[in-house]
């Protein structure tokens, strides 16, 4: 249970979710089933470490929802990881995954250690160890239940865990989609890395082109000079901060565990990251001044405030300090209930966690089918499209007697490649979904968040999923 929060990170997710349901007409069994986690594996192992001596080691992993297969959702490594937090992340990727239209069911992993306290020997010891696991209880697979990145893992350990399950499973021609997130060399797929980044701002790009929403909140349309504040330079944070800044917006501040700085002027994201590793802290960036706490970032006046980092941050307790117009939550869980209803009042526009960063799980569901299918995106059409336009832009010269300029020419002619392929496909779902959300949210004007018609989005399409299963004749 959070310190900050009258809840735990489940109970919230529960709660939140019976707020949606009552702007549903669903059964209340359908609710009910939707709302449990279906299998939940709690298991201790013991690995040997590097000074010889033997650590159990405390592992999860959730499958919330089967009403489609396979399964998906992170792995974390966390010493905070708990099977309360796991079931509430699980969750969450179901109704994220039912939001976006991405055909999963919502699971979570987690390994409850420091990833910082271990070698790399010892991280891929763990790592090998839990795939093994796994294996042996069929939680995982290509069409059982397939992991990927989360909070403290990346691509390194998706390539240990494929390689272990392809090991165990000889043969599985798709063994490759047993997990998302792995290295392009490895059966990963190009865009993966920025992938919730990139999401993160095509949704909010989109809600900031919405005159009607942007007139409520005294903003002008566009994210072009809006002032963006980020908590967290991991990946997620460090991609949201980078694809606002390249369209214009302004980062005046960025956190971090160690502190949190400041810059009216606007802040390079990489340049911190840079600095952050060669120093070891966010703190004393030239040019910028050093906010006392990393929690001191979030109560900053600006347009946009977008945690990037873990569940919980803003809560009862600070939400009315809180002087953003938009909160873009990147990470999974950032506002409490108590939190939303600050915000309700205040006027400010919280957009949802698993809508806003469902980039990921978009993306691994591309992995996935790449995986499946054996053939790299653009491999077909690259070359056959760039002939086609190489005729038509002739044509076109020929006719018009003109010459297109050079610039422009590469860029008609261009054929897709793996990364624009994905990009645009993450487009595509980020647009469509926030316009659904917004549209349930206008038909019913009394929903009182974009949280709970994002719950609401998600809740119909899993129950009209179930009853199609005829789970319930
Ligand atoms: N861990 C990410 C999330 O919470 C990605 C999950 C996935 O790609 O399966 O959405």
């Amino acid at each position: 249970m959070s310190s900050n929060s009258n809840y735990s990170f489940f109970q919230s997710v529960e709660k939140s979710f019976d707020k949606a349901s009552k702007f549903t007409n669903w059964d209340l069994g359908i609710l009910e089933q939707i709302k449990a986690c279906n299998s939940v594996y709690q298991m201790r192992f013991p690995v040997k470490m590097d000074n010889g001596k033997i650590e159990v080691i405390e592992a999860y992993r959730v499958q919330h929802s089967q009403h489609k297969s396979p399964c998906k959702g992170g792995i974390r490594f966390s010493d905070e990881v708990n099977q309360d937090e796991v079931m509430a992340l699980a969750s969450l990727m179901t109704y994220k995954c039912a939001i976006v239209n991405v055909p999963f069911g919502g699971g979570k992993g987690g390994i409850k250690i420091n990833p910082r306290n271990y070698s790399t020997y010892e991280l891929e010891k763990i790592t090998r160890r839990y795939t093994a696991e796994l294996v042996k209880k069929n939680f995982i697979g290509p069409g059982i239940d397939v992991p990927a990145p989360d909070y403290g893992t990346g691509p390194r350990e998706m390539a240990w865990i494929v390689d272990t399950y392809a090991s165990l499973k000889p043969g599985e021609i798709d063994a490759a989609g047993c997990v998302t997130g792995k290295p392009v060399t490895q059966g990963g797929v190009r865009g993966r890395t920025e992938a919730t980044g990139l999401g993160v701002f095509f949704g909010i790009r989109e809600v900031c082109n919405m005159e009607d929403v942007m007139k409520k909140l005294g903003l002008t349309t566009g994210v072009q000079g809006k002032s963006v504040v980020v908590q967290g330079l991991g990946n997620v944070g460090y991609h949201s901060a980078k694809f606002f800044r390249e369209a214009g917006a302004k980062i005046v501040a960025l956190a971090e565990f160690e502190g949190a700085i400041y810059c009216a002027e606007g802040l390079n994201e990489d340049e911190v990251f840079q600095h952050r590793k060669k120093t070891g802290s966010i703190l004393n960036f030239p040019g910028a001044q050093n906010l006392a706490k990393n929690s001191d970032a979030l109560e900053l006046e600006c347009d946009i405030l977008i945690p990037a980092a873990l569940e919980n941050v803003i809560n009862g307790e600070n939400a009315p300090r809180i002087k953003a117009k938009i909160i873009g939550e990147a990470a999974n869980g950032p506002c409490t209930p108590e939190a939303d209803e600050v915000f309700a009042q205040k006027g400010i526009l919280c957009v949802p966690d698993m809508y806003l960063n469902a980039g990921g799980v978009t993306v691994s569901y591309f992995e996935w089918l790449k995986n499946l299918s054996h053939v790299r995106y653009g491999r077909m059409e690259k070359r056959f499209t760039e002939n086609l336009n190489t005729r038509i832009l002739g044509q076109i010269e020929e006719l018009t007697n003109k010459r297109v300029e050079d610039k422009e020419r590469a860029f008609i002619m261009h054929g897709p490649e793996e990364q624009d392929l994905v990009h645009s496909g993450l487009e595509e779902t980020m647009i469509s979904a926030t316009r659904e959300i917004m549209q349930i949210w206008k038909d019913n004007p009394s929903i009182p968040d974009m949280r709970t018609a994002a719950y609401v989005s998600a809740i119909n399409k899993v129950a009209t999923s179930y009853l199609e299963l005829g789970i319930f004749p």
